[in-house]
């Protein structure tokens, strides 16, 4: 499903070759400026289209609010050499004065390491995703279901701070920046990161999810569909942890069920799916205190069942196959099924109050002890 798509971006891949980035960046008074001479249409459907053809880049990307945010979440940020720096402006390069390394901004993205591209993501899938996202009825779906469970868990969620850790495109942090949130978003993957720019104006940090650069300073650490792509889940929980403020709280969805792995599971990069029992498991042994814990895509999962029968052994060896998987998944259904889908999805919040609740997909939230 679409959500094995979207998670395709998280995960690093060891020895993977950097790639030419495919520069996309957009303004938003573009944006805007397309959308009043075109009506209605998804901007980032004409985004997409626009810009492959004008290949705009950063010099023309308003920064005004960017510097207003960035100056208000007065984050610190840790240097590889250990220290501490803070981040006031994003007019210069954040310099350290202990190591002297210097960390620039590329389209309004701080580039905390300027090799975190190289994860075999490619850009194309970036540009779909962002065209994708908003029409699919998955992601908003999903949104819906993550913001809805975090005030459940969590009480009012305004005015707190988050860190979106391998934030993707950043559909969902934008729509915790639309809930009243100060989100910062951390991801390996500079196109991802660049249509996020666009969709929210909280700080934007490259790097690897494995070794967060914040210590102590959020209210909350979200974790959607990123676990399942390392080795190592608990190191990159662990992070999570650290990033927050004591007695702050971390978010994780999950693809559930080894049963309902697919080709798809392969060609998105996951290590695993899980269980209750198993994600439990592995935020307690990060030092976390289980809030909420639920199964969702109740409805959806007779739908998984199908489609792994379907999509049944095709399996591909070949980047280029793995891709066309992933674009597969990524398929926006007709309206009719898009729709039926959409209340299927729905239909899951009032569901996941009764006991027992089976599914695809499961979100936690934990507080750190
Ligand atoms: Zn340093």
């Amino acid at each position: 499903m679409a959500m094995l798509a979207r998670a395709y971006s998280h995960a690093p891949r060891p020895g993977a070759e950097r790639h030419a980035c495919l520069r996309v960046s957009v303004v938003p008074s573009k944006l805007e400026s397309l959308k009043a001479t075109r009506g209605p249409e998804d901007p980032f459907r004409v985004h997409s289209r626009e810009c492959a053809a004008s290949r705009m880049t950063s010099e023309s990307l308003d920064g005004a609010e960017l510097e207003r945010t960035v100056a208000e979440q007065q984050l610190v940020i840790l240097c590889q050499c250990g220290s501490a720096l803070s981040l006031v402006s994003t007019g210069a390069p954040l310099v350290c004065r202990t190591c002297g390394r210097s960390y620039d901004w590329t389209d309004g993205v701080l580039m905390l390491s300027p090799t975190a591209d190289p994860d075999g993501y490619p850009e194309e899938l970036s540009t779909l995703l962002a065209e994708v996202e908003p029409r699919h009825f998955w992601f908003a779906e999903r949104n819906r279901l993550i913001v809805t469970t975090m005030r459940r868990a969590l009480g009012s969620l305004a005015g707190r701070s988050v860190l979106d850790i391998g934030c993707g495109t950043g559909f969902v942090t934008a729509a915790l920046e639309k809930d009243g949130m100060r989100p910062c978003g951390l991801d390996m993957n500079l196109a991802g990161l660049r249509v996020a720019r666009q969709r929210m104006n909280g700080l934007l940090v490259c790097h690897d999810a494995a070794s967060v650069p914040f210590r102590q300073q959020f209210d909350v650490a979200t974790l959607f569909d990123v676990i399942e792509h390392v080795d190592d889940d608990l190191r990159v929980l662990g992070e999570a942890r650290a990033a927050l403020r004591h007695g702050g709280a971390v978010v994780v969805t999950v693809p559930a069920h080894a049963s309902l792995w697919t080709p798809t599971d392969d060609a998105s990069g996951h290590k695993r799916r899980y269980t209750q029992a198993t994600l439990r498991r592995a935020l307690a042994d990060s030092g976390f205190e289980l809030l909420y814990l639920r199964y969702f895509n109740a409805l959806l999962l007779p739908l998984q069942l199908l489609q792994r029968r379907l999509v049944g052994r095709r399996q591909s060896s070949t980047p280029e196959g793995r891709v066309a998987l992933v674009k597969d998944a990524l398929r926006v259904p007709p309206t009719w099924l898009n729709t039926l889908l959409e209340l299927a999805m729905r239909a899951d919040l009032p569901l996941g109050r009764l006991p027992g609740t089976f599914g695809a997909s499961l979100i936690a939230v934990a507080r750190r002890v």
